[in-house]
């Protein structure tokens, strides 16, 4: 199992009943939920930082839709068959609200899985969520942090994991250990078609990904892709404010959504694995 840094000196921290406490006496609490927060505030608000309260809130409620459940078992399974030992340390960089960290961890009850994002919003969600589960998850440690800089040792983690988040070559290549892999869920060109269809006169496909990541070797990639039946506008406005379109997008043409009562979407997405050299 990998010790949570202290964001401030860089050592390890000791996990007490209530806090982290690193030897130069730096202490975190752990929150009544169970995470705790390594955000170290730099001149920023940390209340502002990354996904605000009603984006969270969004993107849990559409993702408890289980439109994305086939995504995040078929990334489970692969985290399983990349890291089949037993404890393997699995860290999901911007995990936001949790739920496929959630999902992880029930599918790979032997490993640990981190869950880190820049959202306090996010992470307290996700804690709710790990507490919610059942039967109870054990395998989850959730923290407030930055994907771009990690609070875990150089060369520990046998994966990193992003989902729709910002992807650092040179952070994931510090935190894995040599031939430890990197696993990118991206959309794919097709990915919600039908709804931009719904909102635009003249629909796009999305442009392909591309990453700049000098310090893996591109190993594989997995397509999925399925159609989902979103049931509800409320689940569909929720998808949408979870998309890039949501903020390119007039508020007339939002406002079709509010007479479509069910729709099919394309769910297209790309699973890249990387190995670090
Ligand atoms: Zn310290």
């Amino acid at each position: 199992m990998l010790s949570f840094l202290c964001p401030i000196c860089g050592e390890k921290l000791k996990k007490n009943d209530f806090s982290y406490k690193c030897r130069n006496g730096h202490s975190f609490d752990i929150s009544r939920k169970g995470y705790v927060n390594l955000l170290t505030t730099n001149g920023r608000n940390p209340q502002k930082a990354g996904d605000n309260k009603e984006m969270i809130r969004a993107r849990s409620y559409f993702l408890d839709s289980g439109a994305y459940l086939p995504l995040a078992e078929m990334t489970g399974r692969l985290l399983g068959e990349l890291c089949p030992k037993e404890g393997a340390d699995i860290i999901d960089a911007g995990c936001g609200e949790g739920y496929y960290t959630c999902v992880y961890a029930k599918m790979l009850r032997g490993a640990d899985i981190y869950g880190i994002d820049i959202s306090k919003h996010g992470i307290d969600h996700a804690a709710s969520r790990a507490r919610n589960c059942e039967p109870k998850l054990s395998n989850v440690h959730l923290a407030v942090g930055s994907a771009f800089r990690l609070p875990f040792k150089s060369g520990v983690a046998d994966a990193v994991v992003s989902t729709f988040a910002p992807v650092s070559n040179d952070e994931y290549s510090r935190v894995l250990r040599r031939g430890g892999k990197l696993v990118i869920v991206s959309p794919a060109p097709k990915h919600l078609f039908s709804l931009k269809a719904l909102l635009y006169d003249k629909p796009y496909e999305n442009e392909p990904n591309i990453y700049a990541l000098g310090k893996f070797e591109h190993t594989d990639t997995k397509f999925l892709e399925y159609t989902a039946h979103i049931a509800d506008s409320k689940t569909l406005k929720a998808l949408f404010a979870m998309t890039p379109y949501y903020y390119k997008t007039s508020a007339k043409a939002a406002s079709r959504l509010d007479s479509v009562n069910g729709l099919d979407i394309e769910c297209a997405f790309e699973i890249r694995i990387y190995t670090a050299l």
